[in-house]
């Protein structure tokens, strides 16, 4: 494997993906470098959503594809917003948005228990019967009102009680270190080292 197409064209994605892989002498190029539109993510579950973006960009490029797919699952309202979570407030998409009505869906509900998840999906080939699968969550509770000006989406309603912060309260090497996709991208790291 020499390159990797991703299926994103989300400019912070593409950076730490590509420092990672850069390590195994793996060039990773986004999928708009060759012309190829993002897809719809018609599914129910985050992994089959990833699943559809890397395939599509492995058929269009005949080259090895990595995807990713995640979101914030909330216990109280049965792992909503989930694959839902970039659009939970509809068209267009706002994280201002989502975040009141997340707070909205929340009011006067005790249990505030949630956690972020993300799935990448590397696919050797378009026809490959068993793709590379690396999940990370990351365990938290939705706060009352927001918190912090860093991060993005609904890290600042997201508190890690452990660490008694919001998302939008970490640096980004402290999120990394915790975070369900700094998680994932540590394991899928591994299984592709193992496999060089
Ligand atoms: P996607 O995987 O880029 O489609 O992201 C899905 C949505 O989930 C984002 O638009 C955010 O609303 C939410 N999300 C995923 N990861 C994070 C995170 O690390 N912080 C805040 N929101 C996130």
């Amino acid at each position: 494997m020499k390159t990797l197409v991703l299926a994103s064209n989300n400019p912070g994605k593409i950076r730490e993906i590509r420092a990672r892989f850069g390590e195994l002498g793996i060039e990773v190029m986004p999928q708009a470098h060759y012309g190829i539109e993002e897809v719809e993510e018609p599914h129910v579950t985050f992994l089959e959503n990833a699943l559809a973006k890397a395939r599509h960009a492995a058929q269009r490029t005949g080259l090895p594809a990595l995807a990713d797919d995640s979101g914030i699952c909330v216990q109280a309202l049965q792992g909503a917003p989930g694959v839902h979570s970039a659009r939970f407030a509809g068209e267009p998409r706002s994280d201002a948005r989502n975040n009141v009505r997340l707070l909205d869906a929340l009011a006067g509900v005790s249990d505030r228990r949630a956690h972020y998840y993300c799935v990448l999906v590397l696919l050797r080939h378009a026809l490959d019967p068993q793709p590379l699968i690396a999940e990370g969550e990351w365990q938290g509770e939705i706060l009352h009102a927001p918190r912090g000006d860093g991060g993005f989406g609904y890290d600042p309603l997201f508190l890690d009680p452990r660490l008694g912060r919001s998302g939008a309260e970490l640096p980004l090497e402290e999120k990394h270190a915790v975070s369900h996709r700094g998680k994932a991208l540590r394991a899928l790291f591994e299984r592709v080292r193992r496999e060089q």
